[in-house]
């Protein structure tokens, strides 16, 4: 085992150049064509050194709210799906995603050194150094004389960074037919593991008002902006109402001049829930805003969007996975904890569907969503080795950890969403 381990050390420049090279292909959400382009690179690594099947899938777009209400359809990038031994008795579903939260016109493109050890760079830690990671273990686990123990799927998404609206009933399908999952999101910034996840939704909200001239004939108009600006300090009075449930307006527009009184108006929100009750409660009370404003005369307030994320909380199955990876990585030398975040990503969506699952098994780095994004390159080499380690122990007693693997998992697509 030892020597399997030690081998990934060797792979160390490798893996750095491979992350540069991922890092510099932009492959924000909506940029379909970057997206596209890193997940053709990972396809064909996958299968030429796993020979593994290869599916990929494409995904419906994303829809988005104008000021106006109109819809507008993104294509979003394609999913992939990489599978080996589906006949083995435990299966494991490993999950990445190709995306990241940087669009071609950011002015993030490039991978700087700070210094030796810390490469600078959009994506390199959140998450195409975890998708190496995923790579150079599952390469080194297939060298193991275990193999014939564990069967498993590499899912490749292209939308997490917006919510995974596209690729969230794929996720729960997939879900279904494995016993643990694993997911290669970067460590917390102490380099420890996410436990509890908050759950989240994005919600988009369009008023409709009524034009007049501002001098002239103010009287005949119906202010859009007012009604919102009313409904944001309603949905911001919900915020310490309910523990562990946050609500929070990131985005507003609406009006074209300021000689006219606005007919249109748009905010979009986010929420985030504490326990699966949350989510009722919230639609509750934003039904109860959406009304009292649409008693207003010539006022039409509609809402949009969904939870897309239910709160990921921690059962037995997921505690046994915890310490299993923990112990890993303490005989490599790194004890590790978990902890709460509020920050939800596809751990949740795995929870969701019944699958227990660990999803920081990425690189350790920092400053993610930031042009100061950065990993620590050695651990490209310890989270590979880690990685590899937990996959030999769950082949080493399969028995332990197959589970009876329950159907009809909730599925999840909605509409749209935002930051995770
Ligand atoms: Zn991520």
């Amino acid at each position: 085992m030892n020597a399997l381990l030690n081998s990934i050390i060797e792979r160390q420049t490798s893996l750095t150049e491979s992350l540069i090279e991922l890092a510099l292909i932009n492959s924000g959400t909506l940029n379909k064509a970057g997206v596209d382009n890193i997940g053709a690179i990972l396809a064909k690594a996958f299968q030429e050194r796993l020979n593994c099947t290869h599916k990929q899938i494409q995904l419906p777009p994303y829809i988005m709210y104008g000021t106006n209400g109109n819809e507008t359809k993104q294509p979003l990038g394609n999913l992939h799906l990489l599978s080996k031994r589906p006949e083995a008795p435990l299966q494991i579903l490993l999950t990445g995603h190709l995306d990241t939260v940087f669009p071609p016109d950011s002015d993030f493109q490039q991978c700087d050194w700070l210094d030796n050890r810390t490469l600078g760079g959009p994506g390199v830690s959140d998450m195409k150094g975890g998708l190496l990671v995923m790579l150079e273990a599952l390469s080194t686990f297939e060298r193991s004389s275990l193999t014939k123990h564990l069967g498993w799927t590499v899912l490749l998404n292209p939308d997490e960074e917006i919510g995974s609206p596209g690729s969230a009933s794929i996720i729960a399908q997939q879900a279904a037919h494995h016993d643990l999952g694993m997911i290669y999101e970067p460590a917390l910034p102490n380099g420890q593991l996410a436990g509890e996840r908050k759950g989240s939704g994005n919600f988009t909200v369009v008023v409709k008002g009524v034009a007049a001239h501002a001098g002239r004939e103010h009287h005949l108009g119906r202010n859009a902006i007012c009604a919102l600006a009313e409904f944001i300090t309603e949905v911001d009075k919900l915020n310490g109402q309910r523990e562990g449930v946050t609500l929070n307006v990131g985005i507003v527009n609406g009006g074209v001049t300021t000689n006219q009184v606005p007919d249109q108006a748009r905010c979009r929100f986010n929420i985030r829930t504490r326990i699966s009750d949350d989510e009722q409660w919230c639609k509750l009370q934003l039904q109860r805003i959406q009304q009292q404003i649409n008693l207003k005369k010539d006022i039409s307030l509609s809402l949009h969007g969904d939870f897309g994320r239910p709160p990921k909380s921690l059962d037995e199955a997921h505690l046994s996975l915890f310490q299993l990876v923990s112990d890993c990585s303490k005989q490599l030398g790194t004890p590790l904890v978990w902890e709460a975040t509020g920050g939800c990503c596809d751990g949740n969506n795995l929870t969701a569907a019944g699958l227990p699952n660990v999803d920081t098994l990425g690189v350790l780095g920092g400053k993610i969503h930031s042009s100061q994004e950065f990993i620590e390159i050695e651990s490209l080499v310890h989270r590979a080795q880690l990685s590899t380690l937990i996959l030999l122990q769950l082949a080493k007693q399969p028995d332990r950890w197959i589970r009876h693997r329950k159907q009809a998992p909730r599925a999840t697509a909605q509409e749209q969403s935002d930051e995770t």
